[in-house]
């Protein structure tokens, strides 16, 4: 069989229909025309935690990720969505431009995040800048990239389907029910590879947020420790937030609600006349470190290539197209090892 026949007859399947998912999906159905893709999920936008997102762009550095690849990770995405950003398709994929601050109490000891080469304008807050808020000794200034996912999430399975991709609503109950089906399984389940792939390294960080109406404010606000934000989107702002380590709570709390309207009040003052027009809890798909990998896994007794993309915590908007495209390069390298060897 010539490789361009064997490569028609490959069967890739996509598991997870969140930001992680989708991207995955689109960027191997877009580079490897002669494979067949379905993407499959329980849950599609509007109801994954992809969906609730402020998806504001920057990150926190993973430990045992080498840096290099992190950097990759953040400005091929930074430089896919910017594309969009500044393009017609901007208000259709929900991403815009959005300029700010984070603010900090005491002044960290990395003063320059790993991410400040890549968005734009990177400075240091003047003193004057920073007078508006006192508690605060330390700041940082920036333009960075807003991608609202109930918003992104449906262009992205647009492009998919253009590209030939097809979409089944399902739950997967493990891997083995996929593998008489499908020759390559990627899995981008988030906090459902806890019991997909049984990954006990995976925890949901509870995070609740209100979207509030004041299009006066058009600078994001971020308090460098996470915990308080204001992040100005399309139609409204985005206020939080929580990060409640293991807590699988998915009902808002009134007591949340309280905090992040006092915190962020305290912040932006002119938030205490806001309208709130809607609260929403999401988990954090989390874990010390990505899983961006590749194993052979025996299948109802196939050795069957499964690629991982999970575990991306609180910046999978930030990190979901450079690990889309490192999960392609995955992909690639399974498509090579299953090709018939040339004869000698
Ligand atoms: P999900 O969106 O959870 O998608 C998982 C998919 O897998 C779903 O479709 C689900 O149905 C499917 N699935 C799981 N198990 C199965 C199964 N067994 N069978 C079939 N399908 C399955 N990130 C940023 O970068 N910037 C931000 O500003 C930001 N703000 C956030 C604010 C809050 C309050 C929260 C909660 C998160 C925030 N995040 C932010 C993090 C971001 O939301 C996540 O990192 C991202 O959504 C993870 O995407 P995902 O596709 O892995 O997971």
């Amino acid at each position: 069989m010539c490789r361009a026949a064997m490569m028609k007859s490959v069967r890739v399947v996509v598991v997870g229909a969140g930001v992680i998912g989708f991207s995955t999906a689109v960027c191997i159905v877009e580079a490897l025309p002669f494979c067949s893709v379905t993407l499959m999920a329980d849950k599609f936008s509007p109801d994954t935690t992809s969906d609730g997102a402020a998806g504001i762009l920057f990150a926190a550095q993973f430990p045992d990720i080498p840096l290099q690849r992190q950097k990759h990770w953040f400005k091929d995405s930074f430089d896919h969505l910017l594309a969009i950003a500044q393009s017609q398709c901007a208000p259709e994929a929900g991403v815009m431009l959005s300029s700010g601050w984070q603010i900090f109490k005491e002044v960290p000891a990395v003063k320059k995040p790993f991410w400040s080469e890549f968005v734009i304008g990177f400075r240091l807050m003047t003193d004057v800048e920073r007078k508006r808020f006192p508690d605060h000794k330390f700041g940082q200034a920036f333009t960075t990239l807003k991608c609202e996912c109930s918003t992104y999430l449906p262009w992205l399975e647009k492009r998919f389907r253009k590209a030939g991709g097809q979409v089944e609503q399902r739950k997967v109950n493990n891997l083995q029910e996929l593998s008489n089906n499908f020759d390559i399984i990627v899995n981008c389940s988030g906090l459902g590879s806890k019991v997909l792939v049984g990954d006990t390294q995976v925890y949901p960080v509870r995070g609740q947020v209100l979207k509030v109406e004041a299009p006066w404010v058009q600078h994001f606000i971020r308090d460098g420790d996470g915990t308080t934000y204001i992040y100005p989107g399309i139609r409204s702002v985005t206020i939080g937030g929580t990060r409640q380590e293991g807590d699988w709570r998915l009902q808002v709390d009134d007591r949340d609600t309280k905090g992040i309207l006092e915190r962020c009040s305290r912040l932006e003052p002119s938030l205490n006349k806001a309208k709130i027009l809607n609260e929403w809890v999401g988990l954090r798909p989390s874990r010390k470190n990505p899983r961006v990998e590749r194993e052979v896994v025996e299948l109802q007794g196939r050795l069957v290539p499964v690629v991982h993309n999970y575990g991306h915590g609180g910046w999978g908007v930030t990190l979901a197209w450079g690990t889309a495209l490192d999960t392609l390069g995955l992909v690639k390298q399974s498509l090579h090892e299953m090709a018939p060897q040339p004869k000698l």
